[in-house]
Parts: structure tokens; C-alpha cells; sequence
């Protein structure tokens, strides 16, 4: 066992933030934890100070330098205003996997499910998050949902050898791959060819609503759960619920060179400042930190503790439940309770006893693939138009569509808000100011880029100016480079 000191960089954050991180450490020292302690200020107060993306210079050089970070949770505007720091600390240092254990603690909180120990491996820098939105038509709005191969494979590794390394036995993927046929299609197709690799461990696929609605009803059924960013948010939280709060959710971020342990909860405003909040979920992260570390000597007092104090009926407010509980406490009550039980032990739940080893798993580099050359077949051109508010109406579109094409590229159909509305546009179809003219090449042949800008221009010769275009491609491996409208 080493008794030198890690560096750490520590932030006390927004909203209970800084109140549960004063607990985690106060807990952390009493155990003895050996850490050098950085401390940097992100969120709220730099904003505040005008400096908008809510981190220094200075503290990037210090998350770089400690690789670890125990981070409270942080402020982010809804709506408009900054962008997520927290996406952007997770992005800019490679923290792919998001790590989020769900266990219940029967029967000592109060839960449905007395056996759930479910994890959840969420992808942690595509989908949804890339926050790459646009709105080119007022009224109008897209978000890009960015999924790579690369991103996929690294995740589902990441599944697989989590499920090896802990004795899982079980991965579960969910997608919604009957809708987002090509995004979530991906996913799940690196999925199996990663799962081939591991025959010991079983593998099993969910359509993500129905998923959802299992972890709910029945988490048990669920071992290891890995699933794309918005779906591994949502079904999280859900399961942290499930297990008697989300006040108890861990949030581990795994990168191959730095690693950020957190709750799984926000600042929780509507309690800020009371001093009820539970640290448990910050403190449990700050455990998985300290295994990370190689500090599994601390980690397994620190935990030992905790469980003897949720054992003892000590909780906060957000568990507490007559009957179970025996005392309801605020954060510093319950400070105090786990630094007392330092050096005990759990009578009924299990004892826990972290192995010293530094470090986290080691995957494999990525898979080398060959790229696949393409054919541009064609293009999507978005354009704005607001003289017809139904499908019925869009052969007036059409029309002015047909007057800028050129040799070779004729309109194949009109689709609006992902339905196709031309030909045959019914009167009941309700269509945005956002039109889509699909062309392709007359004769499925090579389409040049001069031809696609040739008709670009034309457009805006027949006053129909694009706002948007996507290039259509097909793969030299058969594979279609867009999905077909609803309807086409
Ligand atoms: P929240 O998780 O902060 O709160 C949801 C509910 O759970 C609230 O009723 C709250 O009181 C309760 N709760 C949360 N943590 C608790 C704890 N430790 N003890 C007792 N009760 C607890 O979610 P929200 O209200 O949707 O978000 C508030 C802010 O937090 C937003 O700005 C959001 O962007 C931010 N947020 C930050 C992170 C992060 O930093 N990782 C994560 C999620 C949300």
C-alpha cells in the first residue's frame, strides 16, 4: 500500500453542491484517504464573471495535470443561454463511458426490488449532446444526432469488459432502431459484432420505450445496461429512483487518460442552502474515485461506513421512511454518523473489500476497418416555402422544384417534417415551412457536384432559395448513406 498522496482536483459546484461536497470530504479525510487536493471554481461563478463557457484556462491545465476530478454538481441554463459544462468537461477530456451503478439497499431503504444491482454504461460524448441544433426557417428547429462506429465500438467494449472484469453475466443494448433505423442501427450492429467476441457473456437487445418501462417495473431482469447519451440519462435516473433516490446515484466518467466521479443528481435548487441534502450519491462516486486511485484500502472503509450508517436507520430526508428509518437527518447529521462509524462494518448487507489495484480497464484498440469508398447519387435541399400549410398543396412546390433541375437529376419526392407529402399529398397531412426536395440522378448514376451546384443556383433563380442541403451518397458496400422518407 503506498502512502504517497494522489492529486485530485476537487470542485464544490452549484446549488447542494458545495454542502455535499464538504461532507465527501470531511468523510474522505476521517478514513484517511491520501490525496493532495486541488480545488478549482466552475459554473455558476464564472458565468457570473462573464466567463461564459464557466471554466478557466487555469483549471483545464489542472484537470489535465491531476487526471482525476471529484466534481459536485453544476448549474446549466435551460433553454438558451451556456452550454452544459458538464458535456463539455466529459467531451474535451475523452470521458466516453459514463459508469452508473443502481443498487438497492433492502431493507434498510425503502425500495420495490430488494435484489436490484443494475449498471448502467452510457456513451458519454455523441448523440443528442453533440448539441449541434439549427434553425434555418423561424418556427423550425433540428437537432443532429451524431453517432459514430468509433464511439459505438468504444462503448460497447467498454459493456463487455465492465460485465467481464465484475462477474456480470449479463449486457443488455437499447436503441430505437425501428425508428432511427441508421443512428441507432449503427449502435446496435457494432454492438453485435463486440458481443460475438465475449460468448460467456449473454447478450440481450431492448427497443429503449419498452426497456425503459422494464427497468421500471422490474429492474432485476437487467445486469449491465448499455445504451447511446439521452437514453443512459433518462433510463439512469430512473433506475437510481427505482433504488429509493436518485440523492444515491453514482456517476462515473471513464476516459483513457482522465477520469471525473460524480453524483448522478443536479444542484437540486429547491433545497439548496438547507442543509438536507443527502451526500450519499457524491460520497459513493468519490468511492469509485478512490478504487480508480488505487486506494481500495479507504474505499472499502469509507463504504463499510456508509452502509453501517444506512444500516443504523440514519437517513436524510430524501430516504428516510417511518418504520424503516430510525433517525431523520440533515447532510452534516449524517456527516458525522458515517465519520463515527469509520472502522465498522455492515451486519446484513455485504461487507465490502476493494482490491489496491490503480487504474482503470484497459480496452483494446479500436477495430481497423477499411474505409468504403461512395457514389453522390443525388441531394436533400431544404428550402423555406409558406404557401401551402397541408401536403395537398405541395404540387404548386413541386412545380417552381422542377424549374431549376438540370441533365441528369430529376425531383424524385417532396417530404415534409421526415413524411413524404409529393406526389400525392393528402389534405390531412400538416406540413411546416420546411420543405425537403429530394433529387437523385435520372438513371442511378454518378451525380457531379458542379450539376448539384448548378441547381442550388437555379433554385435561387426561381426564387425558392435552399436553407439547407445533404448530400446523398450510396456506399460501395450496398449500404444507402440516408434513410427513405415515412411514406417514399
Ligand atoms: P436535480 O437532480 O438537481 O433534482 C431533482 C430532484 O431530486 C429535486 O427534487 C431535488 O431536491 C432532488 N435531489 C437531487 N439530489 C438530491 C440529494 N442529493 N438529496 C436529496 N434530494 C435530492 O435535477 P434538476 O432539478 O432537474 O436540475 C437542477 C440543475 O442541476 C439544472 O441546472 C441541471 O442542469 C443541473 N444538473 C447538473 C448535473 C451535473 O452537474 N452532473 C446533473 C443533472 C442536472
Amino acid at each position: 500500500m503506498s502512502t504517497q498522496k494522489t492529486p485530485i482536483t476537487v470542485a464544490r459546484g452549484d446549488g447542494i453542491g458545495p454542502e455535499i461536497m464538504d461532507a465527501t470530504l470531511r468523510i474522505l479525510e476521517a478514513a484517511g484517504a491520501r490525496l493532495d487536493i486541488h480545488e478549482i471554481e466552475i459554473g455558476e461563478k464564472l458565468y457570473n464573471q462573464g466567463i461564459m463557457n464557466g471554466i478557466s484556462d487555469e483549471s483545464w491545465d489542472k484537470l489535465r495535470e491531476t487526471k482525476v476530478f471529484l466534481k459536485a454538481p453544476i448549474f446549466t441554463t435551460m433553454g438558451g443561454g451556456f452550454n452544459s459544462l458538464n458535456v463539455t468537461v466529459r467531451k474535451t477530456l475523452g470521458l466516453y463511458a459514463n459508469v452508473r451503478p443502481c443498487v438497492s439497499y433492502h431493507p434498510f431503504i425503502k425500495t420495490n426490488f430488494p435484489n436490484m444491482d443494475v449498471v448502467i454504461v452510457r456513451e458519454n460524448e455523441e448523440d443528442l449532446y453533440a448539441g449541434i441544433e439549427y434553425s434555418q426557417v423561424d418556427g423550425a428547429v433540428q437537432s443532429i444526432k451524431m453517432i459514430t462506429r468509433a464511439g459505438s465500438e468504444r462503448i460497447c467494449r467498454y459493456a463487455f469488459e465492465y460485465a467481464k472484469a465484475n462477474g456480470r453475466k449479463k449486457v443488455t443494448c437499447m436503441v430505437k432502431d425501428n425508428i432511427m433505423k441508421m443512428a441507432d442501427g449503427l449502435f446496435y450492429e457494432v454492438f453485435q459484432e463486440i458481443a460475438a467476441e465475449y460468448p460467456d457473456i449473454e447478450q440481450e437487445r431492448y427497443i429503449v420505450d419498452i426497456g425503459m418501462a422494464r427497468v421500471a417495473a422490474n429492474p432485476t431482469e437487467f445486469d449491465v445496461i448499455v445504451t447511446e447519451n439521452l437514453y443512459g440519462d433518462i433510463v439512469s435516473d430512473i433506475a437510481a429512483e427505482v433504488t429509493g433516490s436518485v440523492g444515491l446515484g453514482i456517476s462515473a466518467n471513464i476516459g483513457e487518460s482522465c477520469a471525473m466521479f460524480e453524483a448522478m443528481h443536479g444542484t437540486a435548487p429547491d433545497i439548496a442552502g438547507q442543509g438536507i441534502a443527502n451526500p450519499s450519491g457524491l460520497l459513493l462516486g468519490s468511492i469509485m474515485m478512490l478504487t480508480h486511485i488505487g486506494q481500495g484500502d479507504v474505499a472499502s472503509r469509507v463504504h463499510n461506513a456508509w452502509l453501517k450508517t444506512i444500516e443504523d436507520g440514519i437517513h436524510t430526508g430524501d430516504i428516510y421512511q417511518e418504520g424503516i428509518s430510525k433517525q431523520r437527518v440533515g447532510t452534516d447529521e449524517f456527516t458525522k454518523a458515517v465519520i463515527e462509524r469509520m472502522g465498522q462494518k455492515p451486519e446484513t448487507m455485504a461487507v465490502k473489500d476493494y482490491p489496491s489495484v490503480a487504474g482503470g480497464l484497459k480496452l483494446p484498440p479500436l477495430k481497423q476497418r477499411d474505409v468504403v469508398g461512395k457514389t453522390l447519387i443525388g441531394a436533400d435541399v431544404f428550402v423555406e416555402w409558406r404557401d401551402a400549410d397541408r401536403a395537398s398543396g405541395s404540387d404548386a412546390l413541386a412545380n417552381i422544384a422542377r424549374q431549376a433541375l438540370v441533365e441528369g437529376i430529376d425531383l424524385s419526392i417532396i417530404s415534409n417534417r421526415g413524411t413524404k407529402v409529393w406526389p400525392d399529398g393528402q389534405a390531412e397531412t400538416f406540413c411546416a415551412p420546411l420543405w425537403r426536395l429530394r433529387y437523385k440522378s435520372t438513371n442511378g448514376q454518378e451525380v457531379m457536384n458542379s450539376q448539384v451546384t448548378k441547381m442550388l443556383d437555379n433554385l435561387y433563380g426561381v426564387g425558392l432559395p435552399f436553407v439547407k442541403v445533404e448530400k446523398l451518397y450510396e456506399f460501395d458496400n450496398g449500404k444507402p448513406g440516408f434513410t427513405k422518407a415515412q411514406g417514399e
